[in-house]
């Protein structure tokens, strides 16, 4: 189909300084816990975005010089000549499809601890490093000389990056990642030199990096400038006002302007606390201040609402991260007229789960995320089948359905059968959940995309037996019939069933979605689970009208959300909406009327007064089918059945992207070789140098 003449401004080219961005999709930088570690897979991922018509494809922040050294992240480096021949394969990779390559120069400063370099931090004044952890150092107040070396070492990778063949050389003053940030922030910078005090003087030192970098690379690579104009933390951190006026002093230095807010998790705000298109109170108006073209962000799944944010004069670019995860061939879709094939972002932060865990980062949308060049998975291209079998998937939840879906590409004969009248399993239900109504975004693209496909067969309110089965003939049958939240307390803290005394009231999260309410006013809310559910559940006890107590082992709630960017989001909203939270302590027994909590340090008991106890613990897996097919493994050569196999929660119970992801590796091993005992993933190895 052709694509449709509304969004024809979309595919506009766009001047940024020396070059020109084939249309006006741009990813920006973002990390991806790949790196200089996993450079293959990091240059593969890449080319496939601009494959998928992103007209830009930047990539993370790359370390200019060792003593900007952020182990134990994994992002880029550009510490000497070594490192330029891996970037020149970045380039090369995004030139391919015709796109311009964006390389994101950052020098960390007082946000990198230097335990892999061991060199000392350097920032604008004597403070502890600025990282994800309270790392006991800290950075010492730059010298005059130590300026001058930052000037050179920015200019010397901005002629690397430019060898490598990139068109955007990034200066990155953004995030409170970047160490020039905390040169124009208020809050770090305690200078009396010409580098800190007045605004002209706290600017100072990105408007030198910027005009050096012109200087040095500026006829044929554009030079763009990182900038966050709020930190909302009001008048105290850096805020629109003054944002704009240090933007009117750098107006027309550099040759593009890509604004974020700061810090991380203001700017990758998930779905629960921020919709598509949230910064634009943000970055409205700065096009006003400058005539060099502008990017943003704002995960942007619709072309509708891109289209709104450039004929508004908003944006000029429309800049993506999480939507290029989620689908890389996003602009692709929108020229081929395929809208509806747009894979989505749910908001989730898997992805930056994958970053901040230092591993490969992954997708809940987007299974092939991270695997494109080890397992030679393509977002939107997959094997044909290797045989006429048929397959019978057991559960619709994200697993079964992502499974049938790719079995569907395949082209295999598919059913897929569900116990209940709708679709979606475990998403379903939980997207009625406050906050999380994206999260129905992984059933509605699965459904839709089988929609059209004819060898693909649904059925609801079909909850099979082992019998049924063995009855079929089909030759394969995947079990994704997922998992159970536990009611007796058993989790990470607690691996034996705590006492429950008859006549309490215990619930589980299965049975909020269920609509079954506490009958008491006050309940304590046992979260020994750390993600999002505790959380979500103690807002749905609120909004219903209970007071809550939110007990935990953790230091805080939610505590596995750290990764997610959400955790001081999440207790910042449980506390607001007067949930009293008791960290470090234990659910250890249920009496009728009150439980019996311990701290996790001393032991000590306390009893606490409630009607109700809901228990977010951990899960079982709904294996009981499974062990009946398992049981009667005779019986499977008369009835055709080549293999019974548990996939998603049903085999362990994990997040919604896990359970995806099991889906989709399921379809694509379908007939495919055996796999030994080794990995069935190429890995890059570090070279191997003389002693
Ligand atoms: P996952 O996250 O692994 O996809 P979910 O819990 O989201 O798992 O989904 C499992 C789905 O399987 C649910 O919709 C459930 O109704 C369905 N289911 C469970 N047992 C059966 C069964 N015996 N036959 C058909 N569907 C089943
Ligand atoms: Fe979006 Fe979640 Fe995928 Fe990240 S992991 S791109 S937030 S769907």
């Amino acid at each position: 189909m052709p694509r449709d003449p509304r969004y024809d401004v979309l595919f506009e080219p766009v001047q940024i300084g020396p070059v020109t961005a084939p249309n006006r999709f741009y990813q920006v930088p973002h990390c991806n816990g790949m790196g200089y570690r996993d450079v293959a897979g990091m240059t593969v991922m890449r080319g496939i975005k601009a494959e998928g018509g992103w007209g830009v494809v930047c990539t993370e922040q790359c370390e200019i010089h060792h003593s900007s050294d952020i182990t134990p992240f994994i992002e880029l480096r550009l510490w000497d000549e070594r490192d330029v021949p891996a970037l020149e394969r970045v380039a090369q990779a995004v030139h391919k499809h015709g796109a311009l390559a964006g390389l994101e120069l950052a020098y960390n400063g007082m946000n990198a601890p230097n335990l892999s370099s061991r060199e000392v931090p350097m920032g604008p004044s004597h403070l502890p490093v600025a990282s994800f952890t309270y790392d006991p150092v800290q950075a010492r107040a730059m010298d005059k000389q130590d300026i001058a070396d930052l000037r050179r070492w920015h200019r010397t990778a901005a002629l690397r990056a430019k060898r490598a063949g990139f068109d955007i050389v990034y200066v990155y003053a953004a995030h409170a990642l970047s160490g020039l940030q905390h040169f124009l922030s208020r809050r770090h910078n305690d200078r009396g030199d010409e580098y800190g005090g007045s605004l002209e003087n706290r600017v100072r030192i990105v408007r030198e990096l910027t005009e050096d970098a012109k200087e040095a690379v500026g006829d044929s690579c554009a030079v763009a400038l990182r900038f966050s104009v709020d930190e909302l933390l009001g008048p105290e951190g850096l805020h629109r006002e003054e944002a704009h006026d240090m933007i009117g002093l750098l107006a027309e230095i550099p040759d593009l302007w890509d604004i974020t807010l700061s810090d991380w998790s203001n700017d990758s705000q998930t779905s629960r606390f921020g919709g598509e298109g949230a910064q634009e109170p943000f970055v409205a108006g700065i096009k006003g201040l400058t005539s060099k073209p502008v990017v943003g962000v704002g995960r942007f799944t619709s072309p509708d609402a891109m289209v709104a944010q450039i004929k508004r004069g908003v944006l000029d670019l429309i800049g993506a991260a999480r939507p290029s995860i989620a689908d890389p061939f996003l602009p692709r879709k929108v020229e081929e007229g395929r809208i509806e094939d747009i894979r989505e972002c749910i908001g989730c932060n898997i992805c930056v789960s994958g970053d901040m865990t230092m591993s490969p980062n992954r997708c809940t949308q987007n299974p092939t995320k991270g695997e494109e060049w080890r397992r030679g998975w393509h977002p939107e291209r997959i094997a044909t089948k290797a045989s006429d079998a048929k397959v019978l998937v057991v559960g619709a939840g994200p697993a079964g359905l992502e499974c049938a879906r790719a079995l569907g590409a395949r082209g295999y004969e598919v059913a897929l059968a569900e116990a209940g009248m709708e679709l979606g399993g475990r998403v379903a239900k939980e997207c009625r959940l406050p906050g999380l109504s994206a999260w129905g975004r992984v059933r509605d693209h699965r459904v839709q995309q089988m929609q059209n496909m004819t060898n693909v067969e649904t059925y609801l309110d079909s909850r099979l037996t082992a019998e049924q089965i063995l009855e079929f003939g089909f030759e394969h049958v995947a079990i994704a019939t997922g998992a159970s939240w536990r009611r007796d307390g058993v989790a990470r803290f607690i691996l034996r069933p705590i006492s429950i005394a008859e006549g309490a009231e215990v619930l589980t999260p299965d049975d909020l979605m269920a609509g079954k309410a506490p009958s008491g006013k006050r309940v304590v809310l046992y979260d020994d689970d750390h993600y999002y559910m505790g959380g979500v559940l103690a807002e749905l006890l609120v909004a219903q009208g209970r007071k809550v107590t939110l007990v935990t082992p953790a230091p805080d709630v939610s505590n596995w959300t750290h990764n997610t960017l959400e955790q001081g989001r999440i207790q910042t909203r449980l506390l607001e909406l007067g949930i009293a939270i008791e960290p470090h302590r234990a659910v250890t027994a249920v009496r009728a009327g009150g439980i019996e909590t311990a701290c996790v340090f001393t032991g000590r008991k306390t009893e606490l007064a409630c009607d109700s106890l809901v228990l977010v613990t951990a899960r079982l897996p709904n294996e009981s089918l499974i062990q009946e097919l398992t049981a009667k493994r005779d019986a499977w050569k008369d009835a055709g059945i080549l293999s019974v196999k548990a996939i998603g929660d049903a085999l362990a119970p994990a997040t919604i992207a896990v359970a995806v992801y099991a889906g989709h590796r399921y379809a694509r091993e379908l007939d495919g070789p055996e796999t030994g005992d080794d990995p069935p993933f190429k890995r890059e190895l570090t070279e191997v140098l003389p002693l």
